[in-house]
């Protein structure tokens, strides 16, 4: 793997490398290189005077490139499968949808060529205009998580870059190959040198430094909260603008008129994709008491027949790594002694030959603990999940909304009323009724609370990358009437 600075792919200029592993056996995978401040600081700078240019040739040609760089990875797709699959320990299916996805929404970015229309307005005199024009915000920088990898570069880099903006890359510790593949891609169909930068590092080492670069102005982050609060202080050195996608905790309601078998299905989909490591996972279940005894069971049943282990023929994969093991056994242990206990799974399953290195975890189901613990307050990230039941739809809009995150949500019923009710009250960034997710390209993606501010994906997360720079035009030929200025103090 290389860094790939001003156009040239080149280690780290301190020679120093990081190992990744793979999840689904533990060993060794790759190497990566850890940038240094100093190389962070030749992308920035690259990036600062490539953007006018690339901004001036027009959407109409840059958007003739993504085209390019998106043929490509249509064409060569199953290497990106395979490199998910390696990298993150997603099941083929999956991978699959991810290149899916990557190829839905760098479609729709590019569709956005030559659509970006500014303001022609009257000026305050006679003979004057005002023009309210879009314009790229220079030096992005994009930081993507692990858990979709290849999808979340897609969503930074197709708006990033057609809307004219230059950007610097870095993707996580724990994924950096899905992400140098694509970055390949884009450099090959012609994106020119400078425009396009990739360092690989530890966030807790150059993290700080490029969001906080005088030379960057815009930020966009996927990742967890503890980061976005993070880089917003930082940011206060540059004053960057922030779009900050961060941690979620879905609030799943099943009321008792629903479809069972419906609520069902969506739910294996929304606690179990990806290992439940999605940011619209469902993170708490709230069951209509009177079906909670029958759902239960069917959701039990359901999930002691999810087969864990290799990603290239079972229903699950493993977590992306050790320390994310850990943490859901920590989590399994915490809500126990809150009260919980465990309705199925709740270890790391044992599985033979090099599968036993990898860092699986059951599908598990707990249920007893109550709204304050830390099961049903913290994001989970992993396949487990709490559950209640609930009697009154009041209360339990208002148990759903008692969170810190705001992102998506899950409502199942038949009752209209109840789904307006939600429509009114659920406050999150998404609420999903009746049906999965994910996000489509043509939603805005976004949060409430702190989940954090900005959105991607829709026609306002393409504008989110561009500002908007006000001219007035006078062409009346004369001078200017200025009350202050006295006439006969000019020559
Ligand atoms: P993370 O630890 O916050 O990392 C995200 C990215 O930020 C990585 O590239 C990371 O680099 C980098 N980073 C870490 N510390 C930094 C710092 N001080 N300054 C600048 N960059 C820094 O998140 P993650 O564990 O990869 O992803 C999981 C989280 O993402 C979950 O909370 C999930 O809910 C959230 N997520 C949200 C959405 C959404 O749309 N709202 C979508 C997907 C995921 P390193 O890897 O080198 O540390």
């Amino acid at each position: 793997m290389k860094l790939l600075i001003d156009g040239d792919w080149v280690d780290s200029s301190s020679g120093k490398t990081q190992q990744k592993f793979n999840p689904t056996t533990g060993e060794k995978l790759e190497e990566f290189p850890l940038a240094t401040k100093d190389d962070v600081s030749r992308a920035i700078d690259a990036a600062d005077s490539s953007y006018e240019k690339w901004n001036d040739i027009g959407s109409k040609e840059r958007a003739k490139i993504l085209k390019k760089a998106l043929d490509m990875i249509q064409a060569s797709r199953k290497e990106l499968e395979e490199i998910l699959i390696r990298e993150n320990g997603k099941i083929a299916k999956e991978a699959a949808g991810e290149v899916d996805g990557v190829i839905d929404q760098l479609t729709y970015y590019i569709g956005f060529e030559r659509k970006f229309s500014g303001d022609v307005l009257e000026g305050p005199g006679r003979m004057q205009k005002l023009f309210l024009h879009k314009v790229p915000h220079g030096v992005v920088v994009a930081l993507t998580p692990w858990n979709f990898p290849a999808g979340m570069v897609a969503r930074k880099l197709g708006p990033a870059l057609l809307t004219g903006n230059s950007v610097v890359l870095k993707p996580s510790s724990d994924t950096p190959l899905s992400a140098e593949w694509i970055v390949r891609k884009f450099v090959d169909a012609g994106v020119p040198k400078g425009v396009l930068n990739f360092v690989t590092g530890k966030g807790s080492e150059i993290g700080d430094f490029i969001v906080s670069h005088k030379k960057v102005s815009l930020v966009t982050l996927t990742g967890s909260t503890e980061t976005g609060q993070r880089i917003m202080k930082n940011a206060s050195n540059n004053m960057a603008k922030l779009m900050l996608e961060l941690g979620g905790k879905a609030p799943y309601i099943v009321w008792k008129d629903a479809d069972l078998k419906a609520a069902l299905k969506t739910l294996l989909w929304a606690k179990f994709w990806n290992t439940g490591q999605s940011c619209i996972a469902a993170e708490r279940l709230y069951v209509h008491s009177d079906v909670y005894g029958k759902f239960m069971d069917m959701f039990k049943d359901a999930a002691s027949r999810i087969r864990v282990g290799d990603p290239m023929t079972a229903d699950m994969g493993p977590l992306i790594n050790k320390s994310a093991l850990e943490n859901m056994k920590n989590i399994v242990e915490s809500a126990m002694s809150d009260g919980a206990k465990v309705l199925y799974g709740g270890k790391q399953p044992s599985l033979q030959g090099k599968l036993s290195g990898g860092y699986f975890f059951e599908p598990t189901i707990l249920e007893g603990a109550d709204q304050k613990s830390s099961i049903f307050q913290n994001e989970i990230f992993g396949p487990v999940l709490g559950a209640m039941p609930v009697d009154d739809i009041d209360e339990t809009f208002r148990l759903a909304n008692d969170s810190i995150y705001g992102l998506a949500s899950y409502l199942f019923t038949n009752d209209n009323r109840i789904i307006m009710e939600g429509f009114d009250r659920i406050r999150f960034g998404e609420l999903y009724v009746n049906m999965p997710g994910p996000e489509a390209s043509n939603g805005y993606h976004t949060g409430f609370r702190m989940t954090g501010q900005a959105g991607e994906n829709s026609r306002h997360g393409v504008e989110e990358y561009l500002k908007i720079k006000n001219i007035y035009i006078d062409y009346s030929g004369k001078v200017p009437e200025i009350d202050t200025i006295r006439n006969d103090i000019l020559p």
